[in-house]
Formats: structure tokens, C-alpha cells, sequence
């Protein structure tokens, strides 16, 4: 029997010209603004870019793909073609002092999360302005989802401490070739990242939340207990206002701080 072959490098290029005018169109006026693309592939979104942004920086890990683009976009000065990793690399140089880069890419799924754990990093130094980013469909529900609808967990909470999130439009399979077997959405991130305005700092409250949801169907208080909190601070500093049957994915972000910060 034939399985399908799952292409190297997550390497499933746009072919529906509406959809890579849209992911282009989604950041706006890009004039003044220094773009970073992830995974630029042949250029279906490059080649609009490139007319659009002050600066566009494209990270290509596949050889022959950079090596295209840097012969295609030879002569446009205000265009990089960087054959990297962007998981090994450090957005920060890409920014100017005191001033923020955006982000767009047709993400290569197989990395998705890390994708988006690398851009948080990137965004606690505040150098992040927007990012317009493709990923698998599932992926972006629970990116998207909201406090108390199924999809939420941690890959909600963690990312709307970062950024706030809109999910703009999905694209069905045949949009691109090779087709994927999965649907792919596009989400808009504003990145505002909310650990200062909720009084808490990035790596406790991020590793807070990694016990909170450890495991779905349990409670939160049980995943605190499991994950080594004293069951008497549990009952004695546990606030009033969040009912002590909740579950991490029933809780909104603010109630989240109060109750780590209680805990501290
Ligand atoms: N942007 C193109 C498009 O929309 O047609 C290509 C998108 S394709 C889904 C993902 C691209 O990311 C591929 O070109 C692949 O080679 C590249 N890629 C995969 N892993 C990467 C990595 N770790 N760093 C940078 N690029 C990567």
C-alpha cells in the first residue's frame, strides 16, 4: 500500500495567489517596518514583500532554496537572504536599537511550537512588533482559543501572555502543492507581552502554568500537588474568588497571576 510521502522541511509552497496577497496584506503598511520572513521557500510571499518593506530579512534553511532566492532578489538592496536555521537564530540582530521587527511566515509545521517559543523569547527583549503566521489548523484553534472553550491549554495561555491573537482565514489543502493533509490557518499576533501589567516574571510564571496544565482532565489543584506544591499552602493562600474545583482551562490569565502569585 502507498503512504504519502510527507515532504522535507515541512516544504508545502503557496500556490493560491489570493491567499499569499492576504498574508501580505495582513501587517499592513509595511514602508517603514523591517520584516523577517521565516521559511521563504520559492517566494511566493517574498516577491511581495520585497516591493513593500524597508527591510526584509528571509531565513532559508534549505540550500538551493536560498541559493534561488539570493540570485532572484539580486539586485533589491533592501532584501537578505539569510540560509539559516531561525530556530539557531538570534532575532535580536535583526533589530535596531529601541525599535521592533515584524514576522511573517508559512510556517514549516513540523516546528511550530518551537517556532512560536523562539518568537516569545525574541518578544520578552521587545523587539517584536506583529507577526502574520500560517500554521496547521488544530494548531492555531488552540493558539486562538479562549478560557473555557475546548481548545484551550497551554499553548493558549502561554502565547496570550506574548501576544494578542486574531485568526484571519483558512485555507483548504489544494492551496498548496504538494497539499498537506491538514487544513492551514492564518493568525495575526500583536505581541504585548503581559507580565509586568499581571506583576509576575516570564520564567516562574511560564513554568507555573507548564504544572497548571500538566494534565487535562485533572484539576488545577491536583496538578499543583502533583507537581510538588505543599497541600497546606494550597488551602491556606488559595484565593477566595477562583472556586477550588476549577480547572487550569476554565481560568482566565488574570486569575492565573493572582493565583501564582499567591502561591509564591
Ligand atoms: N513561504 C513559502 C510558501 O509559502 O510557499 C514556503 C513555505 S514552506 C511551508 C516552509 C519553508 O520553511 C520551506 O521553504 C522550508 O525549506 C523552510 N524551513 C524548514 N525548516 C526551516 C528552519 N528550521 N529554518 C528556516 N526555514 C525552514
Amino acid at each position: 500500500m502507498h503512504k504519502l510521502r510527507k515532504p522535507k522541511l515541512g516544504q508545502n509552497f503557496l500556490v493560491d495567489d489570493r491567499a499569499r496577497h492576504q498574508i501580505a496584506d495582513s501587517l499592513g503598511d509595511l514602508s517603514q517596518r523591517t520584516v523577517i520572513e521565516i521559511g521563504p521557500g520559492h517566494g511566493a510571499i517574498t516577491d511581495i514583500l520585497a516591493t513593500r518593506c524597508q527591510r526584509l530579512i528571509a531565513l532559508e534553511l534549505d540550500r538551493s532554496l536560498a541559493a534561488e532566492l539570493r540570485f532572484r532578489f539580486r539586485e533589491r538592496i533592501n532584501v537578505q537572504i539569510v540560509e539559516a536555521d531561525v530556530l539557531a537564530t538570534d532575532l535580536l540582530s535583526f533589530a535596531q536599537p529601541g525599535t521592533t521587527v515584524d514576522i511573517i511566515g508559512n510556517l514549516p509545521y513540523y516546528i511550530t511550537s518551537d517556532i512560536l517559543l523562539h518568537l516569545f523569547a525574541a518578544a520578552t527583549a521587545g523587539i517584536l512588533g506583529r507577526a502574520a503566521l500560517m500554521m496547521q489548523r488544530e494548531v492555531a484553534d488552540r493558539v486562538s482559543a479562549a478560557p473555557g472553550v475546548r481548545d484551550y491549554g497551554l499553548l493558549s495561555a502561554t502565547t496570550q501572555m506574548y501576544a494578542q491573537v486574531d485568526n484571519l482565514f483558512t485555507l483548504p489543502p489544494e492551496a498548496f502543492n504538494p497539499p498537506p493533509d491538514v487544513y492551514s490557518t492564518v493568525l495575526r499576533l500583536h505581541f504585548a507581552p503581559r507580565f509586568a501589567e499581571l506583576g509576575v516574571d516570564p520564567a516562574g510564571f511560564d513554568a507555573f502554568l507548564k504544572q497548571a496544565f500538566a494534565q487535562k482532565r485533572k484539576t488545577l489543584q491536583n496538578n499543583l500537588r502533583f507537581a510538588g506544591v505543599d497541600p497546606q499552602l494550597l488551602a491556606e493562600k488559595w484565593p477566595a474568588g477562583i472556586p477550588a474545583q476549577s480547572r487550569a482551562e476554565q481560568l482566565p490569565l488574570e486569575d492565573m497571576a493572582q493565583l501564582y502569585l499567591a502561591l509564591r
